[in-house]
């Protein structure tokens, strides 16, 4: 049974925080599957195989559909969000900056699949457990990266700038940052301190890709405890032992949108309500969760 979050804890891509990366990775095989228009993530269900988790296996494989396993709506969400931050990539770099870093890389596989510019540097950070995991086993397919790929191991609510500055990142270069699925699994402070670094790290003109969650009205945690409970207990009984409740840090906290706004960046964004529709998808039937009010949201230093 997994335990409550600390500082300093670590994992793997089968545990606590870790299989949330399995979990995601899992929805882009079975949305690469099936809606290959919108995403095309080749290396997702290999990277799961990998991992281990028998359930995870079977969906990412089609084995298993996903029905009563894990809702359409995930597998629609992992479309729309791997669509935008690919072309939240694919703008930057198509506007001239030559550096990317990707924070809590998990089992994303951008530095593998998109079609960088040459000479740009892709840099990926996680914890060094899920770094070395991915970067062996996608070797282990053959896979290389599309970019110079340079890797970070180290975590997030330590001093990453330092790890990050010794890979070679340039902090002098405007950079394209990305957070995605990270800020409700770093603690309110993390968050903060994780918004003002990447501040200080940029250059003018350098772009930040990231989710703002709106703080919860009252009573909404409890129901999103409620529904991740039953969806864990669910995978209890699927012998996949996971607890999404303690993996994740509930409580207000500053959102992000407005945080990078006071910090001097300039955003813009879309609801995932607004992105499952203007992509064609079907809305959210039962949204007890409030998925549908997560913006993803992008933007510049200026
Ligand atoms: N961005 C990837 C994606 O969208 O597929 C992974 C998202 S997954 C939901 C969360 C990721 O955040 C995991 O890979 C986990 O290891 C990473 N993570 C969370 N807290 C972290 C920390 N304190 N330091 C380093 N990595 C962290």
């Amino acid at each position: 049974m997994a335990s409550t979050r600390y500082d300093g804890d670590t994992w793997d891509l089968a545990s606590s925080v870790g299989a949330t990366a399995t979990m995601a990775a899992a929805a882009r095989a079975i949305a690469t599957r099936t809606d290959p228009s919108l995403i095309d993530d080749p290396f997702a269900e290999p990277l799961v195989r990998a991992v281990g988790i028998d359930l995870l296996t079977r969906l990412a494989s089609g084995e298993t559909p996903p029905g009563e396993e894990v809702g359409q709506v995930w597998i629609d969400i992992a479309k729309i969000r791997t669509k935008f931050y690919d072309e939240f990539f694919l703008d930057a770099t198509g506007a001239g900056i030559t550096q990317a870093v990707i924070l809590a890389s998990g089992l994303d596989s951008r530095a593998y699949r998109l079609p960088w510019p040459t000479g740009t540097v892709v840099y990926e950070l996680d914890q060094p457990q899920v770094i070395e995991f991915k970067t062996r086993t996608l070797a282990e397919l053959g896979a290389a990266p599309t970019a110079e790929r340079r890797v970070a191991a180290v975590d997030l609510r330590d001093d990453w700038p330092a790890v990050l500055r010794a890979a070679g990142f340039d902090p002098a270069r405007p950079t394209a940052w990305s957070a995605e699925g990270l800020l409700g699994y770093l603690p309110p402070e993390a968050q903060d301190r994780l918004l003002d670094t990447i501040t200080e790290l940029s250059a003018p003109g350098s772009r930040v890709a990231t989710e703002n969650r709106p703080n919860p009205r009252p009573g909404d945690e409890e129901k999103t405890k409620q529904r991740l409970n039953r969806i864990s207990d669910h995978w209890r009984t699927q012998n996949f032992d996971t607890d999404m409740v303690k993996a994740r840090y509930f409580g207000e906290r500053n959102e992000a949108a407005p945080y990078l706004t006071g910090l001097g960046w300039t955003l813009t964004g879309s609801t995932i309500r607004e992105l499952l529709a203007a992509n064609n998808l079907p809305p959210m039937a039962d949204d007890d969760l409030r998925m549908g009010d997560m913006r993803y949201v992008s933007g510049t230093l200026t």
